[in-house]
């Protein structure tokens, strides 16, 4: 006997593993220049020099034992207070080490959050679509409800009356996550201080706070100079989860962070239990040698050129050829309409017929849609407009 729900997550397909590896195996055959895969999210750019360098620098001049030990539950203070001093540089908030709790990444992060704030088995967490498939199992598997608000398929922006609609005493937190995977969106201040406003209004209904949960491994991956606002500025009952899997092209090492502001409301508390829940799931601390890392390069920016230089040449050549895409000022992903309105046919024949790999987007809460992730190399991008052109013949 073996749990239903987690066998039922482990065997279950995943559209984007299952292109990868059709990817992998079609190069084996028609060769690798004959493949276009738009499939994973995986980082393109190097991580910045200064992070290899920090690698050698700590494994010289750190003793062994140290290096390789435990860390207390929370992460050392000094990458800590580094983290701290580099957001309230930025932010201009008093950020404090201790207000922030290390973790392998974004995805533990979220799971501690949300673990913190299910509180029993109507508590409802609120995602916007399109979301990151990975909300679903983090929030279901942790006894919460996941409640979807639609996607607002004119900007990508978020529709403030279907959050509104959504909203019951048993909400607990919404998770907002800008730049946006899939749909490389940013959501504007605008739309931000809107959501606030709602979410003040309805938790002084309701009597209790309602957190964002700010999902936010794209902050820094934003093009032609808008602004990703940050949100504890506009809504004090904020949860940041961070990563730098993206930012410092860093996900194989496993290293973020959750912030959790003093002035939100019950800070200690859900401090406290997101370090409980953390440990619940056996998250013990982050590597010690990514935490220095980390302490070294809090500051570091990546370097956004050619991600940038790809994002400019996918989206003109696409919407040219008459594709609607959403626009794309963050992250690494284009959100696209599917010509004839299924996007499970359109990636379908784009694969068969020309090694085309697209992600569609209903696991993202959004069908008729698809993403491409171009994170990838701009050579690869040329081969493959033919095949988008020949796809958008096909539908016209
Ligand atoms: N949140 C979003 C929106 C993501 O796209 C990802 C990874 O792709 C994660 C969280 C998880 O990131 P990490 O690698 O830090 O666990």
């Amino acid at each position: 006997m073996v749990n239903q729900t987690f066998y039922n997550l482990g065997t279950a397909p995943s559209v984007i593993r299952q292109l990868f590896a059709y990817g992998l195996e079609q190069a084996k055959l028609v060769g690798p220049e004959n493949v276009f895969d738009y499939s994973l999210g995986n980082p393109s750019i190097p991580a910045p020099k200064k992070v290899n360098a920090s690698i050698h620098k700590i494994v010289d001049e750190t003793d062994s034992i140290h290096l390789h030990g435990y860390s207390m539950a929370p992460g050392f203070e000094e990458p800590r207070q580094a983290i701290a001093d580099d957001l309230s540089h930025r932010f201009g908030l008093p950020v404090k080490a201790s207000e922030l709790f290390l973790t392998c990444g974004a995805a533990p992060a979220l799971i501690s959050v949300i673990k913190a704030l299910v509180v029993d088995g109507d508590s409802e967490i609120m995602v916007i679509a399109p979301f990151f498939p990975e909300y679903a199992p983090f929030i279901a598997a942790n006894g919460g409800k996941m409640v979807m608000v639609p996607a607002d398929t004119e900007a990508f922006q978020v529709h403030l009356d279907q959050v509104e609609q959504r909203i019951t005493p048993h909400t607990q937190a919404i998770i907002v996550n800008s730049p946006n995977n899939p749909s490389g969106v940013v959501y504007t201040e605008e739309t931000l201080r809107g959501l606030a406003a709602l979410l003040e209004r309805k938790s002084s209904q309701y009597g209790h706070p309602i957190y964002i949960i700010a999902d936010e491994p794209y902050r820094e991956l934003v093009y032609g100079g808008v602004k990703v606002p940050f949100i504890p500025n506009l809504y004090k009952n904020t949860i940041v989860c961070y990563s730098y899997s993206k930012s410092l092209s860093l996900p194989g090492e496993r290293i973020g962070y959750v912030y959790v502001p003093s002035f939100a409301e019950d800070s200690a508390a859900v401090y406290a239990t997101v370090s409980g829940a953390a440990r619940a799931i056996g998250h013990v601390c982050p590597p010690t040698l990514m935490q220095k890392v980390v302490g070294l390069c809090a500051r570091e920016q990546p370097d956004l050129q050619a991600y940038d230089e790809n994002r400019t040449l996918l989206y003109n050549s696409l919407r040219e050829m008459g594709y609607e895409c959403a626009k794309p000022d963050g992250a690494f992903y284009l959100f696209v309409k599917a010509p004839g309105g299924d996007a499970n046919a359109f990636s379908e024949k784009a694969k068969r017929e020309h090694n085309l790999l697209v992600v569609p987007a209903d696991g993202f809460g959004c069908p008729g849609y698809f993403r491409l992730s171009y994170c990838v190399s701009n050579d690869m991008i040329r081969r493959s407009l033919p095949a988008f052109r020949a796809m958008m013949k096909a539908y016209c």
